[in-house]
């Protein structure tokens, strides 16, 4: 069976990744990998379906037992991917999205190099900045690291293949929606599909 792709999605916390992600699924057909974290819930998320919340020790002990292909540390707390659920849909032939940090990112694209890296942004820091207030989830405090560590963000930018606006929501989930599609089309990604016809047509001109 064709093994499924992964597709990282990074971007600024408050540039609407989730938004995007959740929309995506609707229209289209992605799975989607829950994370590990160590962060402590928000109001309104649930363990095991926006995260699996766990202890620092608990954490330390995925690792520990090769149960995450990468983590990383964000904003004082641990998230991490769990293994076995990315395994197994890349293996069934589901695309599997990955909503993960820049660090997290890298250590994706030298572990899988056909993963597909897509950085969402808003059109500008002054929308991040209102989005992440309007929110209400987070103190001014976080607010203000979280801006800080976007800093830090905007240059791994450049290592991401796709960089995409989230202005407008539909566009913005379609253009995700394409990248996938045609990078699915390359050439590279139709090997089996240029053995097959060659073969039909042998066969037929024998
Ligand atoms: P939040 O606390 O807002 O839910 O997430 C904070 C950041 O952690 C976001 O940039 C999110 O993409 C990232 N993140 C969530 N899960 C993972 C994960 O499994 N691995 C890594 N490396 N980053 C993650």
């Amino acid at each position: 069976m064709k093994k499924g792709k992964l597709i990282v999605v990074s971007g600024f916390s408050g540039a609407g990744k989730g938004t995007v992600i959740k929309r995506l699924r609707e229209k289209y057909d992605y799975s989607l990998s829950i994370s590990a974290t160590t962060r402590a819930p928000r109001e309104g998320e649930e363990d095991g379906r926006e995260y699996y919340f766990k202890t620092v020790d608990e954490f330390m002990s995925l690792i520990d037992y090769n149960g995450l292909i990468e983590w990383a540390q964000y904003v004082d707390n641990y998230y991490g991917t769990p293994r076995k659920f990315v395994e197994d849909e890349i293996a069934a032939g589901k695309n599997v999205i990955l909503e993960i940090e820049v660090q997290g990112a890298m250590n994706i694209k030298s572990q899988y190099p056909d993963a597909i890296l897509i950085f969402i942004s808003t059109k500008d820091i002054e929308t991040l900045r209102a989005r992440l207030t309007n929110r209400g989830t987070e103190t001014q405090e976080v607010i203000n690291k979280r801006i800080a560590r976007a800093a830090e963000e905007a240059e791994s930018m450049e290592s991401y293949e796709f960089i995409v606006i989230n202005d407008d929501l539909e566009e913005c989930v379609d253009t995700v929606n394409s990248i996938v599609v045609s990078q699915t089309c390359k050439k590279e990604n139709r090997t089996e599909f240029l053995i097959g016809i060659k073969r039909q047509l042998d066969e037929i001109n024998k």
